[in-house]
Formats: structure tokens, C-alpha cells, sequence
């Protein structure tokens, strides 16, 4: 066998197929002095071949790499997968469990495709109080979407996740919860009358994770529920028909460039 490198031909030297050529002939070894002389003179020629071995091996300098083997496209041949599913936990670089809101300064992917299959209602209810968007009379945008309850109602985790967030907040989300999925999304569930996880908990989709209730900036029992990705606040409704119990798609791909001051509602 020849390695070409720098433009030199290394010669790798091999016994295997003088050994394969004995042992296909072993079995007339045995059967004529004239063929044992032949696997003799064979035996010997690979046992100076073997000696030769011994003898350093000229290697190509360690700055000029061997040229003719293309190990990268190899490992992609033993490695890549047949699907490739986007890794949503590998946008995060951090855990914070005592805020919701703690992606100011990270940087945002240009574009990440999410998988939306396997999810489940976060409440029974599909009736939807309130849409994300601007509120004129608060003057402020309300970064979710609100969905009627009556206090003490179920509230499930929307994908399978683990627990990031249970806290308490008087002025805003009273009772809540955040789930980081490894879709690349992390759910809100504000205004709880009971948390029902802890921070850290695995949760699978459909999993309850407390009770609706009327805690907080809240005039009235219900569910408040976000979608946001890196802290990037999504509509609701882009991703899913609450009222009518459906996904809007399979999927949905988040553009940064769709993104104005941290909301991405309808497309431009
Ligand atoms: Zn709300």
C-alpha cells in the first residue's frame, strides 16, 4: 500500500498477504517436499519483511499532512444521523432559577427552527380572554396569552421540560412557573393558586404543574401563558389555535429579523 505525502511516495510495508498466501497453501505443506520448500522460501521472505519492520518507517513531516484520506468526510459517514433534530437546550448557556427574564445580553440565532409535536393544552379551557400584543389602556404590551379558569383548575406542562423557574412575584406573575423544553422554547404559567413542581423537576408533556388561580398583576382567575425563546417573546398564536385545540404547523422558525424589541408577532 502507497500514502502519498508532500509529494513523496512512503512506502508502508505489510506481511499480510505473504501470510495470506501461507496459510491458503498450509494445507500441501504436508503433502510434497517441493511445496514445503516453497513455504519455506515463502516463511522466510515474510520474516525479513518482518525484520524490516523493525527499522524506523519514514514519516511524513508532522506541518505537511498526509493528502489522499479525507478523515473529515469519513467521521461525517460514522457520525451523522439520518435526521437531525435542532438542539433547543444548546441556545442556552445558563440556568438562573430565580428569574423568569435573564436573556438581555445573549445573543439571539439568526434563525432556529422549533419543533412544536408533542404538545399538550396547558389547560382544559380553550377559551382565550385576552391576546398577546399592545394594551393601549395599560400602555404596555402584554407579552402572552391569557385563557379563562376557575381557580383551582389543572395547569399541565405544555412539552415535556424540566423546571426552571417556581416563584412568587406579588407585582407580576403572582404564583408562576417556566419550563425550558428541549425544543429551544421556555413556557410561562403566571397567576397560579399552587405550584405543583420544583425547580430542577423533569416534566413530561401533559404533566400537571399547578392550579389556575388569580395571584399577582391578575383581575381575575386565569391561566397567563408565554412562549419565548432566549427570553425573545412569541406569539401564541403563531404557534398554536387555542380555540381550536390544533397546532397552527409541525413546526415553526423563529428570524431574529422578525424581531422588534424582543416580540415576534405576525410576520412582516
Ligand atoms: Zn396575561
Amino acid at each position: 500500500m502507497f500514502v502519498k505525502g508532500c509529494g513523496k511516495s512512503l512506502v508502508v510495508q505489510t506481511t499480510k498477504p505473504i501470510f495470506a498466501a501461507v496459510l491458503r497453501k498450509k494445507h500441501m505443506i504436508f503433502t510434497s517436499n517441493l511445496t514445503k520448500t516453497a513455504a519455506a522460501a515463502l516463511l522466510s521472505l515474510s520474516v525479513i519483511t518482518v525484520s524490516a519492520q523493525d527499522k524506523p518507517v519514514p514519516q511524513a513531516p508532522a506541518d505537511c499532512p498526509l493528502a489522499g484520506v479525507n478523515l473529515t468526510a469519513l467521521d461525517e459517514v460514522l457520525v451523522a444521523p439520518a435526521v437531525q433534530k435542532a438542539d433547543g437546550y444548546a441556545l442556552y448557556d445558563s440556568w438562573n432559577t430565580s428569574r423568569a427574564h435573564c436573556y438581555a445580553n445573549t445573543a439571539k440565532p439568526d434563525s432556529f427552527e422549533i419543533d412544536l409535536s408533542g404538545f399538550h393544552m396547558p389547560i382544559a379551557s380553550n377559551r382565550v380572554s385576552s391576546n398577546f400584543g399592545y394594551r393601549p389602556r395599560f400602555h404596555r404590551m402584554h407579552k402572552g396569552m391569557d385563557i379563562s379558569a376557575a381557580v383551582g383548575d389543572t395547569i399541565y406542562a405544555a412539552w415535556d421540560g424540566k423546571v426552571r423557574v417556581v416563584r412568587y412575584e406579588a407585582n407580576g406573575y403572582g404564583n408562576f412557573v417556566v419550563l425550558r423544553h428541549p425544543n429551544g422554547l421556555e413556557t410561562i404559567y403566571g397567576h397560579m393558586s399552587k405550584q405543583l413542581c420544583s425547580t430542577d423537576q423533569e416534566v413530561k408533556a401533559g404533566q400537571p404543574i399547578g392550579l389556575a388561580g388569580n395571584t399577582g398583576r391578575s383581575f381575575g382567575p386565569h391561566l397567563h401563558f408565554e412562549t419565548r425563546l432566549l427570553g425573545e417573546a412569541i406569539d401564541p398564536a403563531l404557534l398554536f389555535d387555542i380555540p381550536g385545540r390544533k397546532m397552527q404547523s409541525d413546526h415553526f422558525v423563529y428570524r431574529r429579523s422578525d424581531s422588534v424589541n424582543g416580540i415576534v408577532m405576525a410576520r412582516k
